[in-house]
């Protein structure tokens, strides 16, 4: 197939997988998301487009929500109801989205390295979630494959990166998130759990030499309890969108110790496309306290997010659906192999108008 070809077929499997996604809002939907057909400076100017994500995430396990590593408490708000809740504060939960659009990013290239290729004039694809930038031996300069965010896919372009002093620019994040805050008391949620690990040698919890045994506490979030939150996305093409949304339903761990505990699911009731952003999480989460006693179903919390949502009608395009987060989990393989390539032909497009835009030569 000519590389046009693929192009036009490929933009069709995108609208229908929005049209399957957003159901009878697509036209209005597509309308509303940002064109980006070639390049040009325009691109790189902010567009005032928001999609405004509201987010549950429903603990399938119990979870180690903390600040820091060592830390073993949970982290916490106050509410003016008189009470602490538990809240997952935004940084670690777009670095677990992130690192779910990474995965379907390296899946899609193993199978498509021809249409990568061909399409994409990408050859390889090592972009990684590093702390630290490995250096050749001997020079100062970054390794050439393997060197953490590489800068030009959609996951760098969607979420930002960073660049060393002097080698460019740094890209700001198109995905904005808001505190997920529990709809239960801390006291409620939190559970304290001790574990111990057992020695070899004596069979038991004391470690020889030692005062204590070895018995360890963890403050846990009990399974059940909801969060919820909101994620801002900006200036987005079609399919730029929709594999946002798609990383977000498909991030099913968070927190501390993934091996162990922190399943969640993902619920996304309603989506507002505006033009400026839109409430809170905080704000949300505190009419499920003050209202529903006792435990909050995930029903009690989906009718406050439409209750709170139902106020913006007329501020733009009002998408609620509780199946939403579900579509996107299970969108047909080769609707979403679409739309992983489009979204990177268009973040191609994005990167080189950026490139033009501050001047460099490329
Ligand atoms: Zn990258």
């Amino acid at each position: 197939m000519s590389s046009q070809r693929i192009e036009e077929e490929i933009v069709k499997l995108v609208e229908k997988a929005g049209r399957e996604v957003f159901g009878d809002s697509f036209d209005d939907v597509r309308k509303w998301c940002v064109v980006r057909k070639d390049v040009s400076w325009e691109n790189a100017i902010p567009k005032g487009k928001v999609a405004n994500v509201f987010v549950i995430i429903e603990a399938l396990s119990r979870l180690l929500i903390r600040h820091e590593q060592e830390s073993t408490d949970v982290t916490e708000i106050p509410t003016p109801l008189g009470f602490n809740v538990p809240a997952i504060i935004n940084t670690k939960m777009q670095a677990v989205v992130r690192r779910t659009m990474l995965a379907i990013l390296h899946e899609w290239f193993n199978r498509n390295k021809k249409v990568a290729s061909k399409v994409l004039g990408i050859e390889q694809y090592g972009c990684t979630l590093r702390p630290f930038i490995r250096r050749e031996k001997g020079t100062g300069t970054p390794e050439e494959t393997f060197t953490g965010y590489c800068g030009s896919c959609p996951n760098c372009l969607i979420f930002g990166y960073a660049v060393q002093e002097g080698a460019g620019y740094n890209v700001k994040s198109r995905v904005e998130g808001d505190l997920y805050v529990a709809t239960l008391p801390s006291d409620k949620a939190i559970v304290p759990t001790t574990f111990n690990a057992v020695d070899d040698v004596t069979k038991t919890t004391q470690m020889p030499g030692m005062e204590t045994g070895a018995l360890y506490t963890y403050n846990l979030i009990e399974a059940g309890t909801l969060f919820v939150g909101k994620i801002s996305l900006r200036d987005m093409t079609l399919s730029e969108l929709l594999i946002t949304l798609v990383s977000l339903a498909r991030t099913s761990r968070i927190g501390g110790r993934q091996t162990h505990f922190g399943e969640i699911r993902i619920h996304i009731p309603a989506i507002l496309f505006s033009t400026y952003e839109v409430g809170s999480g905080y704000e949300i989460a505190q009419t499920v306290l003050s209202s529903v006693k006792g435990r909050p179903t995930i029903e009690n919390v989906v009718n406050k997010v439409a209750e709170y949502v139902g106020k913006f009608e007329g501020q733009g395009i009002l998408v609620q659906d509780r199946e939403l987060a579900n579509k996107l989990r299970t969108m047909k393989r080769n609707y979403l192999d679409a739309v992983v390539l489009q979204a990177w032909k268009e973040v191609l497009l994005f990167k080189t108008s950026l490139d033009m835009y501050v001047g460099k030569q490329s």
